[in-house]
C-alpha cells in the first residue's frame, strides 16, 4: 500500500524493509576492495607453505647446538625455490628472512647475536629458546580452515590476507549500477554561459561526488526536459541500466512535475510520497521488480540532506554494507524555535564538543551544506530547543 506525507522513521522502515541486497557476484581479488565478501574463505594451503625464517641469521639444532656450542656453517639458503638439503646436528646453514628452514633444524639465531671464524659459528648471546625466529608452516592458516568469515568488509588488509592464502576470485556482494535523472527545462551545465532564466545544475555533481565516497564511481547522468512522453522513456532506460535510479526535481506538485507519472508509467510501485520533514517533503520512493527509484527534490539542499538520510542508508542495504549515517548526541551552540509537525534537518558543524548550526539553512542553498559535516535533526513534536539543550546529530561520511 502506498503511503503518503509519513513521518521520518516510518520511511526509514520502509526503505529497511523493502531493499534486499543485491545477488553476489564473482570478482577478481582486483576489484573485491571495499565490497563485502559473501562467501566464507577457506584456506586452500597451509600459510606459511613451510617452516620459514623471521631473521637473517643462522638455522640450526637447537638439541646440535647444545651439545656442541660451535657449528660448522654447511651452506647458504635464501629466500625462494631451493633444494632442501637436511641439516646435520652439528652444522649450522646460513638463512636470510622468508626462506625455507632446512628439516632438521628448528631454530634461527640472529646475525647480530653471532660470530663467524670461517665456517665455525659460535653465538655471542646464549640466551636462545628452541624454535626461536622460525615460523611454523600453517601458523596462520591451516590448509581447509576457515579464514575469513562472510559479510566482513574487504579492507586493504583483508584483501592482502586473501592474496596470502592464494585466492584470486570471490563472491562478493556488488555495488548497485547507479543513473541519476536530471529533470528541468532550466538547467545549463557549468562552464557554460547563463540564458536568462537558467541555473547551473548542482545536483549530478554533488550526488556524483556523494557516491563516490561510497565507492560507487561509475555513475550514469541523464537528463530529461519537463514532459511526461520524455520523462517516462528516460526513466525507462535509467531501469534497464540499472539497479538504482536517482531523479531529481519534478517530484513536488507543479503543473511541470512529472516524476510520479513517469513512474506510474513505467509500473514502478509507489512505497511511499512525501515525508514529514524539511527539507525534502516530497521525496519519493519506489520499486520494480528488484530496482529502487528515489525520487528527490530539486533544490539541491534538499537532495544532499535526502541522499544522506534515505538514499545512502539505502545503498548500504544494495551492498550489503549496512551504512547509515553516525548519530551522536551533542549539546547545540544556539536556541531554535520551530513549528510543530515537521522533523527538520539542519546543517550543522560538530566540532568534537557541540554542534553549531549554519546561516543559509534554506533548502536552495548549498553554501551552508559546503561547511557541513553533520546534519542536526529536531524531531517533529518538538518547538523550542535552548542553547546547550542536547540534540541527535548525523554525521555526514568523512572524505578523509
Ligand atoms: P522542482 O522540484 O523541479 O520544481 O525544482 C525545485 C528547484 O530546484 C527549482 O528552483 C529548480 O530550478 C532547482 N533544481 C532542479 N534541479 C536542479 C539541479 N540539477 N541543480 C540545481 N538546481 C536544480
Ligand atoms: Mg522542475
Amino acid at each position: 500500500m502506498a503511503r503518503e506525507f509519513i513521518p521520518v522513521s516510518e520511511a526509514k522502515k520502509l526503505i529497511n524493509e523493502t531493499i534486499i541486497p543485491l545477488l553476489p557476484i564473482k570478482v577478481s581479488l582486483n576489484e573485491a576492495a571495499g565490497l563485502v565478501l559473501a562467501q566464507d574463505i577457506f584456506s586452500i594451503s597451509d600459510v606459511p607453505p613451510f617452516n620459514q625464517s623471521s631473521m637473517d641469521g643462522y638455522a640450526l639444532n637447537f638439541e646440535g647446538w647444545q651439545k656442541n656450542r660451535s657449528l660448522l656453517i654447511d651452506g647458504i639458503t635464501q629466500a625462494g625455490p631451493a633444494d632442501s638439503i637436511p641439516l646435520e646436528p652439528q652444522n649450522a646453514r646460513r638463512i636470510f628472512t622468508g626462506a625455507a628452514v632446512p628439516s632438521g633444524a628448528d631454530t634461527v639465531v640472529m646475525q647480530e647475536k653471532t660470530k663467524v671464524n670461517e665456517t665455525k659459528l659460535t653465538l655471542t648471546d646464549q640466551d636462545i629458546t628452541a624454535g626461536l625466529h622460525v615460523r611454523i608452516k600453517g601458523s596462520e592458516a591451516k590448509a581447509g580452515e576457515l579464514a575469513l568469515e562472510k559479510n566482513c568488509i574487504l579492507t586493504p588488509g583483508a584483501v592482502g590476507f586473501i592474496a596470502g592464502l592464494g585466492i584470486h576470485e570471490l563472491l562478493v556482494f556488488p555495488q548497485p549500477t547507479v543513473s541519476i535523472i536530471l529533470t528541468g527545462n532550466e538547467l545549463q551545465q557549468p562552464g557554460v554561459p547563463l540564458a536568462h532564466g537558467q541555473v547551473y545544475d548542482s545536483n549530478s555533481f554533488a550526488l556524483k561526488a556523494a557516491l563516490n565516497q561510497t565507492g560507487i564511481f561509475t555513475v550514469n547522468i541523464l537528463s530529461s526536459e519537463d514532459t511526461l512522453e520524455t520523462l517516462t522513456s528516460v526513466l525507462s532506460n535509467a531501469l534497464q541500466q540499472s539497479d538504482l535510479v536517482l531523479l531529481t526535481g519534478g517530484v513536488s506538485v507543479g503543473d511541470y512535475d512529472f516524476v510520479i507519472r513517469a513512474a506510474e508509467a513505467n509500473g514502478i510501485e509507489q512505497i511511499f510520497h512525501k515525508i514529514k520533514q524539511k527539507p525534502g517533503k516530497p521525496i519519493y520512493f519506489g520499486k520494480k521488480g528488484k530496482k529502487y527509484i528515489f525520487g528527490l527534490p530539486g533544490n539541491p539542499g534538499s537532495v544532499m540532506s535526502c541522499f544522506y538520510e534515505y538514499v545512502y542508508p539505502a545503498i548500504g542495504l544494495l551492498n550489503n554494507r549496512k551504512i547509515d549515517l553516525k548519530q551522536i548526541q551533542t549539546p547545540i551552540n544556539s536556541a531554535q524555535k520551530k513549528a510543530p509537525g515537521l522533523t527538520h534537518f539542519l546543517k550543522g558543524f560538530y566540532d568534537g564538543y557541540r554542534v553549531h548550526d549554519l546561516k543559509a539553512q534554506e533548502s536552495f542553498r548549498l553554501s551552508s551544506f559546503a561547511k557541513a559535516n553533520c546534519l542536526i535533526k529536531l524531531e517533529a513534536d518538538q518547538t523550542e530547543i535552548k542553547e546547550g539543550q542536547v540534540v541527535e546529530i548525523h554525521m555526514l561520511p568523512s572524505i578523509q
